[in-house]
């Protein structure tokens, strides 16, 4: 349970194993504080598919009535849907139950603000301080908040989508689409916006299940064989996999090629760029440098910035960015809303394909050049990890960015990118180039440099 200087958010939310890190007392204890950091106004609730799920959303929803807010119970709604529907209906804020691609066992909330993009970095401190201080407010009878349901939320985020893009573009090609669901939230979703643009669609793993029996909640090109072999065997246009709250989307084209997100995201900014000339394109600084191949040409600027969509997503809306992805598969399109959402980026690479008039692997490698990125972790002592990272640095003997980590550029086309986990005792490395020979060079000299610097 809660020491007095528990951190509570990760990278993405606060994750925990129900019943086994952490129990419903502190699911309640941690709504009440996020409710008490909200203040006034009416909480929208939603949940992913999760075997836990409706419990904590139960225990969120008395959480946050106990701190005086007013609850809408979405219930089983992919994550994006629920941030469009907290920025579109006008609620105070949102709050998700949900571990994302996490493996079954885990569960989470992610907070979202009024604007439906996760709260910032320093609101996570102000509920986690409520929380830690026991200040969180607890209503009397007159004072506690009301629940109801909100049963309009898919609908709204499926005409969402469908309403940013060139709908009688996409139908009129009459696109054959494979869908693996993963058992996750998209299942109540995503078949039905794909059906909606006019596309014959074949599901993978579309039955709902909180153990996730299919390939898992994480899509990767290792969990996506049965996806890549669909799309041969019915002769599909493209397929597609979203991670177990929906938020992520990894495509695999006609003959079965699984592309990760930095391949797919630099295909839409490009044709997004085509009709939106000078945007801005926001993506981490761990993708692929094909980005900058796809803005040079296009005469428009990519901002990088530290791993993790909250900090995409805030650059987006900070600098007015056109597009934001990650190589996960989360696009962001703030023209929609300014989160990842793999219903959106389904519906982006559907008009993409449409208008570019060919097919999907003839596309990607027209548009996007192709590099190769080579990564491994290193196990290091996490107390010489300040050590570790200078000694490397001065040995780099090159200018470095430090945006997060280490990323020096080798030669024009070659970078590495040198990360402590924030989580495990490792240094994680990636090294990308035009010829698999130099990213896989350059990957070894850099393991060598950190682990003379760790001896
Ligand atoms: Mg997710």
């Amino acid at each position: 349970m809660a020491s007095s200087q528990e951190r509570l958010f990760g990278t993405n939310g606060v994750r925990f194993i129900p019943g086994v890190s952490h129990d419903l007392d502190f699911v309640i204890k941690l709504a009440e504080s996020i409710g008490t950091y909200f203040g006034e106004g009416e909480i929208l609730l939603g949940q992913d598919g999760r075997n836990s799920s409706p419990a904590i959303a139960h225990s969120t929803a008395a959480g946050l009535m106990s701190a005086g807010r007013d609850v809408a119970e979405a219930g089983l709604v992919p994550t994006p849907a629920l941030q469009f529907a907290v920025k579109t209906f006008g609620f105070k804020g949102g709050v998700m139950v949900t571990a994302s691609h996490n493996p079954p066992q885990y569960n989470g909330l992610k907070v979202v603000g009024s604007d439906g993009v996760e709260i910032p970095r320093l609101d996570e401190q102000r509920i986690e301080k409520i929380f830690n201080d026991d200040a969180e407010t607890r209503a009397d009878w007159k004072s506690v908040g009301t629940a109801r349901s909100e049963g309009t939320v898919v609908r709204n985020y499926i005409s969402g989508v469908t309403g940013r893009v060139n709908t009688k573009l996409i139908a009129q090609r009459r696109f054959s689409v494979v869908m693996d669901l993963g058992n996750g939230a998209q299942c109540v979703a995503a078949p039905y916006l794909v059906e909606s643009l006019g596309c014959k669609l074949t599901t993978l793993n579309s039955v709902l299940d909180g153990a996730f029996p299919g390939r898992g909640p994480e899509p990767t090109p290792e969990t996506l064989k049965d996806l890549s072999l669909a799309v041969r065997s019915v002769g599909a246009d493209l397929g597609v996999a979203y991670d177990g709250d929906g938020d992520r989307a990894i495509f695999c084209d006609e003959v079965g090629g699984i592309y990760w997100g930095d391949q797919t995201g630099p295909l839409i900014a490009d044709y997004l760029l085509e009709k939106s000339p000078g945007g801005t394109i926001v993506t981490p600084v761990s993708s692929s440098q094909a980005v900058e191949a796809v803005a040079k040409k296009r005469n428009a600027k990519v901002l990088r910035t530290r791993v993790g969509s909250v900090d995409v997503s805030r650059t987006v809306l900070e600098r007015k960015a056109l597009f934001g992805f990650e190589e996960n598969g989360g696009c962001i399109y703030p023209a929609h809303i300014a989160v990842r959402d793999g219903g959106m980026t389904t519906a982006l690479v559907l008009e993409c394909l449409a208008a570019r008039g060919m097919a999907f692997s003839k596309a990607m490698s027209y548009w996007v050049p192709r590099y190769y990125l080579a990564k491994t972790k290193v196990e290091i002592d996490r107390k010489k990890i300040e050590s570790i990272m200078r000694k490397v640095e001065r040995q780099a003997g090159k200018e470095v960015e430090k945006v997060d980590g280490l990323k020096v550029w080798v030669d024009d086309h070659t970078w590495v990118l040198v990360r402590a986990s924030g989580t495990e005792p490792i240094v994680r490395i990636f090294a990308e180039s035009d010829t698999r020979e130099k990213a896989e060079a350059t990957l070894k000299k850099y393991v060598k440099a950190v682990r003379a610097a760790s001896a």
